[in-house]
């Protein structure tokens, strides 16, 4: 027998995007199915644990969901430390939290040294009357970086677990 504690394999996941996007609220619909309308500043770092099963291996993916950003320079570096993958989170209904897309994909740059895989999500599919940025402009910004795409809804569930899923097993088949 197995405790609910075993895991043949770790990994880091950060999320990482502007403040409002959905960052807190696509880690507790894949962890916990919650979503809240509420805006709940995360102080500091959040983590949750999440188990997958991948070719009958237990994967423990371990979420890092940070907030104020700026606030928190000096722990970046520890954000960052060990992380296998990371999920840039935007609003789809708000142009300038793509915008700043660059500016996270630069910060992973500077701030791992590893093979990072990466995942483009436009979270607030749900809300699809205020698009701001089309699908087509986000999915052709990730081509050209070489990094996967998708649109989710934290506040539906939409996506949320094919996102998180997709880059576990990206992760892991680099792992395995
Ligand atoms: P964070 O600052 O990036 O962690 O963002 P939060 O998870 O705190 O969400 C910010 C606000 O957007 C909250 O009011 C959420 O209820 C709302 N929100 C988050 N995801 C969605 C979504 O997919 N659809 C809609 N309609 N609202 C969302």
């Amino acid at each position: 027998m197995r405790n609910s504690d075993d895991y043949d394999y770790q990994y880091k996941i950060v999320i990482i995007g502007d403040s409002g996007v959905g960052k807190t609220n696509i880690m507790t619909q894949f962890t916990r199915g919650e979503f809240s309308e509420e805006t709940k500043t995360t102080v500091g770092v959040e983590f949750a644990n999440k188990q997958l099963v991948i070719d009958d291996k237990i994967i423990k993916a371990q979420l890092w969901d940070t907030a104020g950003q700026e606030r928190y320079r000096a722990i970046i570096s520890s954000y960052y430390k060990g992380a296998s993958g990371a999920l840039i989170v935007f609003d789809i209904t708000k142009q300038s939290t793509f915008d700043n897309v660059d500016r996270w994909m630069k910060e992973i740059q500077e701030s791992t040294s590893n093979d990072i895989s990466i995942i483009l999500v436009g979270n607030k599919s749900d809300l699809r009357h205020l698009r701001q940025i089309s699908s087509d402009v986000s999915s052709s910004y990730a081509s050209k970086h070489k990094i996967a795409f998708l649109e989710t809804s934290a506040k539906d569930g939409s996506n949320v677990h094919q996102a998180f899923n997709q880059l576990i097993n990206e992760i892991h088949s680099k792992n395995k």
